[in-house]
């Protein structure tokens, strides 16, 4: 029954995002949205009361079993009544006599009368509290801790939505203020060949699309200012963009099931806001031409958004581009085959900077490759773009974003090279070259389910998995296990953050389907590189060094213990389930996560909700004061995790998403080299297993070195396990201990490197 109701949660979410689509303004939209949650939740009554800060007051703006008049007319201060301390704690409220409740306020215009049992939960995205969504039954105590849980994650989704529309009516007192100057951009010359590097691996050949600084996709490209067009034919363009957007939404949902999908739903509000219409509509009847009258109104929305205060509204601005984008093109090209094209489609994109959500856009919309002009190998937006199995190509060349729309480029990822209108010559070698790599591919059926170097030691081969997907490629590719499940991915592809139920449904997608060996779960690792979207949190100067990780984590133990409760209800019926947790630097932050697992479990027994009770629980072991204090972690963890992306960064001091940096940026450092070696010793003497996650596995000589040091675990990038297993089944322990001695005893990276050039890589 609760397994049923979990199952059901992402058809819920469905069900929303399929409001957004069917309403015809936001008044309606919130009006079928109040139905339905009724519908779900056998509700007699279901409202939504949105909070005006310029007034500290909630106004009832939608009702299903109240009296229709109070809609408008019902208004409390935040604080006042239950609705209003519900906002003003941000907390669900389950009353099951809420008429005796001291806070309980009757409102004569709603009718209120004799509805006992209550829930009232807060709308919010973070602090920025938008409203109260309330249900209410005749019946007394009718409500269960699960109805407060599943109006929770409805309400946690319509805050995205909720925000967009509130921010709609308000944007007009922003609209008269002048567009930002636009930068100039260079154009001068490129050379045809530019030299970069591979981020995640791969080719394409396509035209260029440019996102402009502001990461817009094509509204610049778009400078149509033809006349010839109708009003029908903008509304031809309105529902073509519209149906467009549902059905990315829904590509998205089925391929990243993580995503919960309502990415574009802000975009799909904007579209359906009856103002922004009417304002288009408006300049067409005064003479303008269609349109000039989308990219002025557009302009209206972008300047409002883009002066808000607030990061995360700010790049509201880059949907609205996205929209009138994709406005325009289906203005221009009406009847595409399958009647809406893609904005960007089969183009490489060239881009200063892109965020997880805009990769996620991207890979929806089917675009071949990206070019970042800025960001490193081991950056998030790198890691994600492998795992959806894109290239990407990082061109420390700023003239590139002057590039002209639409030129024909090769990208190589592999070799770091990107070709701008290349010869033909260029071609037939680029389509050789391709072609022999797909007659090459390393064979699948190749690869062995047990792992052993070429004298027979053991060696266990696990996946990192980043997005749920990539599990098909990992069982695939026989991985034996998941060593590093990163759980902030599903928390970064979002436009929202997910509730526990949200997180319980996830989890089990999960659970299920990596039952094939143990399942090593990391608790969320935000922050750094890895920002979240829909985050409040302020600027930081440095913010490797900030709040992120396991501090993150520490810092808001709700959100800790809602994670930690999803994924062990999740994993109930895991035999080797583990729990890691991210950028330790104490034995003590280490005790306070396991208390924080020691307060779920109890939570969990407490609310009888099944759950796994014994977690191994383990250090990741990537900050450089871990060293002085391994022996002291080993004694008290049930297992280490080494994390070499971020233990080379912090132990050299080299931003590892800074290209400006990157031959800095050496795991074979002999610095790295010996700590690696301190943290095996360690863990050896304290009988504890210990395993390399990081990205060093995937050089063949570290590999060498690492086995060497006695490592015999490694957890790698799906699409590299056939290499890995390759490097390793052609290892000699005994020559990897010898290389390990001599790397050790180097004591600069020339000697270093002198010793990698003279020995035989193992390949
Ligand atoms: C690491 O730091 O090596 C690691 C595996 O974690 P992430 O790349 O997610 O920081
Ligand atoms: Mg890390």
């Amino acid at each position: 029954m609760r397994e049923q109701a979990h199952l059901n949660l992402l058809h819920q979410v469905g069900a929303l995002a399929s409001l957004v689509t069917q309403s015809e303004d936001i008044d309606s939209f919130l009006q079928s949205a109040v139905e339905m949650v009724a519908l779900h939740l056998r509700a007699e009554v279901c409202s939504i009361y949105l909070y005006d800060e310029t007034t500290d007051e909630l106004t009832l703006s939608a009702t299903k079993g109240l009296h229709p008049d109070a809609v408008g007319v019902v208004r409390m201060p935040s604080g006042s009544g239950l609705v209003g301390r519900s906002l003003a704690l941000l907390e669900p409220i389950c009353e099951g006599r809420a008429p005796q409740h001291p806070d309980f306020r009757y409102f004569e215009e709603a009718r209120e009368d004799g509805f006992n049992s209550f829930i009232g939960v807060p709308i919010h995205r973070g602090q920025s509290r938008i409203g109260v969504m309330t249900v209410q039954r005749k019946q007394t105590d009718a409500f269960t801790a699960m109805d407060v849980g599943t109006l929770r994650t409805m309400a946690s989704q319509l805050a995205g939505v909720l925000e967009n529309a509130r921010l709609m009516m308000q944007h007009e007192t922003h609209a008269k203020r002048p567009a930002a100057a636009r930068t100039v951009r260079e154009t001068a010359e490129l050379p045809p060949i530019l030299k970069g590097q591979g981020a995640a691996p791969g080719y394409a050949h396509a035209p260029a699309a440019v996102a402009s600084p502001s990461h817009a996709l094509l509204l610049n490209g778009t400078a149509d200012q033809s006349d010839t067009y109708t009003a029908t034919d903008l509304d031809t363009a309105l529902q073509a963009t519209a149906d467009q957007l549902v059905d990315l939404q829904a590509e998205l949902t089925s391929q990243l099931p993580e995503s919960a999908s309502l990415i574009f739903s802000a975009h799909l509000m904007i579209l359906k806001d009856r103002s922004f219409r009417n304002k288009i509509h408006t300049r067409i009847e005064r003479g303008t031409s269609v349109p000039a009258a989308v990219r002025e109104v557009a302009e209206i929305y972008i300047t409002a958004f883009e002066q808000s205060p607030s990061a995360h509204l700010r790049e509201k601005a880059q949907d609205v581009r996205d929209i009138a984008g994709r406005i325009l093109k289906n203005l221009r090209e009406p009847d595409t085959e399958d009647g809406h094209a893609p904005l960007v489609g089969a183009k490489i994109v060239i881009a200063e900077t892109l965020y997880p959500s805009e990769v996620l856009k991207l890979a929806a919309d089917r675009v071949c490759g990206v070019v970042l002009v800025s960001g490193g190998l081991t950056s998030h937006v790198a890691i994600l773009m492998r795992s959806l199995g894109l290239p990407l190509l990082i061109v420390e060349e700023p003239r590139l974003m002057a590039v002209a729309e639409g030129t024909p480029l090769i990208m190589d990822a592999h070799l770091g090279n990107l070709f701008l209108d290349p010869a033909e010559a260029v071609l037939a070698e680029f389509r050789r070259s391709r072609a022999a790599e797909s007659a090459g591919r390393l064979n699948v059926t190749n690869q062995q389910a047990i792992t052993r170097t070429s004298d027979g030691e053991r060696i266990h081969l696990l996946a990192n998995i980043n997005l749920l997907g990539e599990l098909t490629t990992a069982q695939t590719l026989k991985a034996e296990g998941i060593g590093l499940y990163r759980s902030e991915f599903p928390f970064l592809v979002r436009a929202s953050f997910p509730s526990e139920e949200e997180q319980v449904a996830i989890y089990k997608h999960l659970c299920e389907r990596a039952r094939f060996g143990p399942l090593t779960f990391r608790t969320l690792d935000i922050g750094g590189d890895k920002v979240l979207p829909y985050s409040h949190a302020p600027q930081e100067a440095n913010p490797e060094l900030g709040l992120r990780s396991i501090r993150f984590s520490l810092k808001y133990p709700k959100t800790f213990h809602q994670q930690l409760r999803a994924v062990l209800r999740a994993a109930v019926d895991l035999s080797d389930f583990r729990l890691l947790f991210p950028l330790i630097s104490s034995v003590d932050e280490f005790r306070r996560a396991r208390q924080a697992v020691e307060v779920s479990l109890k939570q969990l027994q407490h609310h009888q909700e099944p759950h796994h009770d014994a977690p191994a629980l383990g250090v990741m072991v990537e900050l450089p004061a871990t060293l002085g204090i391994i022996d002291e972690l080993a004694a008290e963890a049930d297992f280490f995790a080494i994390g070499t992306n971020d233990l080379t960064q912090y132990l050299l001091g080299v931003d590892r998403t800074n290209p400006q940096v990157a031959d800095y940026y050496r795991s074979d450092h002999p610095a790295i080299l010996r700590a690696l070696r301190r943290i095996v010793e360690a863990a050896a003497a304290a009988g504890i297993p210990v395993s390399v996650c990081g990205e060093m596995t995937h050089h063949p000589q570290q590999l060498a070195f690492l086995v060497g040091i006695g490592i015999r675990t490694f957890s790698v990038t799906p699409s590299f396990l056939p290499r890995v297993q390759r490097t390793l089944t052609r290892l000699k322990v005994s020559d990897a201990e010898r290389f390990a001695k001599k790397l050790l005893a180097a004591g600069s990276l020339a000697d270093v490197d002198a010793l990698l050039s003279a020995a035989a890589a193992p390949h």
